[in-house]
């Protein structure tokens, strides 16, 4: 027998892991709950409850879930099913790396071996370099380059016959009974694998020929919402880039570009690791930052929604709600904690990793880093979102507002808490400090 580690890949479909780990005898599968899983959110929980739960039931009940440290795990499971190899997708951020060394290390001192096939990316982080070799700072070059590498054509489906059941000491019942039944988004989320490929094939067909002219307004609402089943590995981009490159219209190249996007910070962040916590092109001075019980008022009202701006507090109740921000309103919100209130980017990414469904760690850190101008590639530091002209421009009807703010326009709404054009001259004015000091 051979085992299956599923990690960031929780799919039947497109999987090269699982399909090695089936190719010459039957295959069981474990999914470790880890210690990390007690820092996530609890909605964020019971999704991946649910979506395992889903993996189980398509897999013919053949899926083991078991808490426990991945190394301690599947050592245990491979000497239980007598397993000489385990097969696993490769993992490229900093935690995935340390997780997948400790399980080859608890591996090989018992003379077992684990195996890497795939990745989360089309094409793996560190593949794409400059003819010198050396990795691309700027995604535009990337993105040609990445194009031109390619990727594999999606693989078959795993042979559900072929799997082995394991025991599992996780509740997933339980686990998923954590989550708010009431959000909205878990019921348009569907966690079957084959209702997010039905989606796809949904989206593609339909709001793709829109998605140039559509994708920056959240009261249209008319992405993909794919980050999630990608969060989850429950579909491969390489899936998708297969389901959108037939399409000739050119809102799919613009689509794809966005993909790109996703493949492109990994790779940064393979190649710059400590950007999972410091600015990677540093914009301001140290002591530029709020600082002290100001800067915990400001945060907790921006948390809360509370800013008077209401693009800004429509985003952050989204997200209180249902683990969800449209992209156009992340970078508002985001904009708005680095140079109106003048905080650090990293807390604000803090707090978007306990309440995103979606939440990825490369994705989320360098989005951040992009928003407050200290990304590799990142929008210029003097680059200042004003939150009333983009919800003019993005929210014109006032919908996405209205469905967020009940108390909009009645005295129950707060004033705006900052000047926004005196804290924009303060965050230049700092800038040109920062630069005169470098
Ligand atoms: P679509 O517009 O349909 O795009 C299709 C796919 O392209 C997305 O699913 C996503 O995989 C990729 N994509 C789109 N925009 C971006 C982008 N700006 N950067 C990288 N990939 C992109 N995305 C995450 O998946 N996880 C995160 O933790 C995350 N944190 C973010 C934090 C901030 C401050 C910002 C500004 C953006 C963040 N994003 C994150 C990127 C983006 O907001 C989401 O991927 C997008 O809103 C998901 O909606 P969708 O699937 O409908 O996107």
């Amino acid at each position: 027998m051979t085992l299956w580690w599923a990690r960031r890949d929780l799919r039947l479909h497109d999987n090269p892991a699982l399909l090695e780990a089936q190719a010459d005898s039957p295959a069981a599968m474990v999914f470790p709950w880890g210690p990390a899983l007690h820092f996530w959110s609890g909605r964020r929980r019971a999704h991946l409850a649910r979506v395992l739960w889903s993996l189980r039931e398509d897999s013919g009940g053949a899926l083991a879930v078991r808490r426990g440290p991945a190394a301690e795990l599947l050592l245990a499971a491979a000497q239980e099913s007598d397993a000489r190899v385990v097969w696993a997708q490769r993992e490229f951020s900093p935690a995935g790396v340390r997780e997948q060394d400790e399980v080859k290390a608890a591996l090989e001192a018992d003379g077992r071996e684990l195996r890497f096939v795939g990745s989360p990316y089309a094409v793996a982080p560190g593949r794409v370099v400059k003819g010198d070799g050396s990795p691309y700072q700027v995604f535009t070059p990337f993105s040609h380059a990445w194009r031109e590498h390619g990727w594999r054509a999606p693989a078959a489906a795993a042979d559900v016959e072929a799997l082995r059941p394991l025991d599992s000491d996780v509740s997933l019942d339980q686990e998923a009974a954590h989550g708010d039944a009431e959000d909205p988004l878990e019921a348009r989320h569907e966690f079957r694998e084959t209702q997010i490929l039905d989606d796809l094939r949904a989206f593609v067909e339909g709001d793709l020929a829109r998605y140039k002219d559509e994708r920056d307004r959240p009261d249209l609402d008319s992405t993909s919402h794919l980050s999630v089943p990608l969060a989850y590995g429950q579909v491969h981009p390489r899936t998708i880039l297969a389901a959108t490159e037939k399409v000739r219209h050119d809102a799919a190249r613009t689509f794809e570009s966005e993909v790109a996007w996703r493949e492109f910070h990994a790779d940064v962040l393979h190649h710059h690791p400590r950007g999972q916590k410091e600015s990677l092109t540093p914009a301001l001075p140290d002591d530029a930052w709020t600082t002290g019980r100001e800067a915990d008022e400001s945060f907790g009202a921006w948390r809360r929604g509370e800013t008077g701006f209401p693009l800004v507090d429509a985003g952050m109740r989204q997200l209180a709600a249902t683990g969800q921000m449209h992209n156009r309103v992340r970078m508002v919100v985001a904009s708005f904690l680095v140079k109106d209130l003048h905080l650090p980017w990293q807390r604000g990414a803090d707090h978007f990793r306990k309440a995103l469904l979606d939440y990825d760690h490369s994705q989320n850190q360098l989005n951040w880093q992009w928003v407050a101008g200290t990304g590799r590639d990142a929008a210029p530091f003097f680059r200042i979102f004003n939150p009333e002209t983009q919800a003019a421009k993005f929210d014109p009807d006032r919908r996405y507002v209205r469905r967020w703010i009940p108390e909009l326009d009645t005295p129950g709404y707060p004033m705006p808490m900052v000047d926004h054009k005196a804290e924009r001259e303060v965050s230049l004015a700092h800038m040109k400090r920062g630069k005169g000091a470098s």
